[in-house]
């Protein structure tokens, strides 16, 4: 079953992206295979300048299209936090997972772990999951978060799980690269 690029559309929010990739987004059943590393073509430096652009465009309510694989479904400037809690500025798309910080660092893709997130609840009991950003009310729910190059995996404090690389699901688009 393929996945609804329309209705991840509109999640595309602002904010804490990389944890909040939306409900519709994950497919935990099409996961197969391992991640997949890449090489993306070369991409030039993206700047504070240019996310100012960006950002005052996607206000503007005009779409923006991802430099790597051309698509506008799910591409934006996105703002959220460094873990020294400094405001962090970086474009993202989720079709093909291309990411790049405004501070003249190279381009990279992320990979997206899915899983279905299993976590008993008392009667009429409901929580937001803080990894997906979902409002749950059922004992499973699909999960999911996207992880730099660099990362293996994360724990899932929902369900107590660690997410390693045999989570990973592929984007819709693959995006440039061998
Ligand atoms: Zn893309
Ligand atoms: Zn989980
Ligand atoms: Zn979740």
């Amino acid at each position: 079953m393929a996945r609804s690029v329309a209705n991840c559309v509109t999640l595309l929010g602002h904010g804490n992206d990389d944890v909040n990739p939306g409900p519709d987004c994950w497919a935990p059943s099409e996961r197969e295979g391992g991640l997949v590393r890449r090489q993306m073509k070369t991409h030039s430096a993206y700047t504070e300048s240019a996310w100012q652009r960006d950002e005052a465009q996607r206000l503007s309510g005009r779409r923006l299209t991802c430099p790597d694989c051309g698509s506008d479904q799910r591409y934006a400037p996105s703002a959220g936090t460094h873990p020294d809690g400094s405001p962090r500025h970086y474009r993202a798309c989720k079709v093909c997972g291309f990411w790049q910080e405004a501070d003249g660092t190279p381009a990279y893709r992320v990979w997206q772990s899915a899983h279905d997130c299993r976590r008993e609840l008392g009667p009429a009991e409901t929580f937001t999951c803080e990894y997906c950003n979902q409002d749950v009310s059922t004992n499973s729910h699909p999960c999911g978060k996207y992880l730099r190059p660099d990362e293996d995996g994360y724990d899932c404090g929902t369900c107590g799980d660690f997410q390693g690389i045999e989570t990973s699901t592929p984007f819709l688009l693959t995006g440039s690269g061998d």
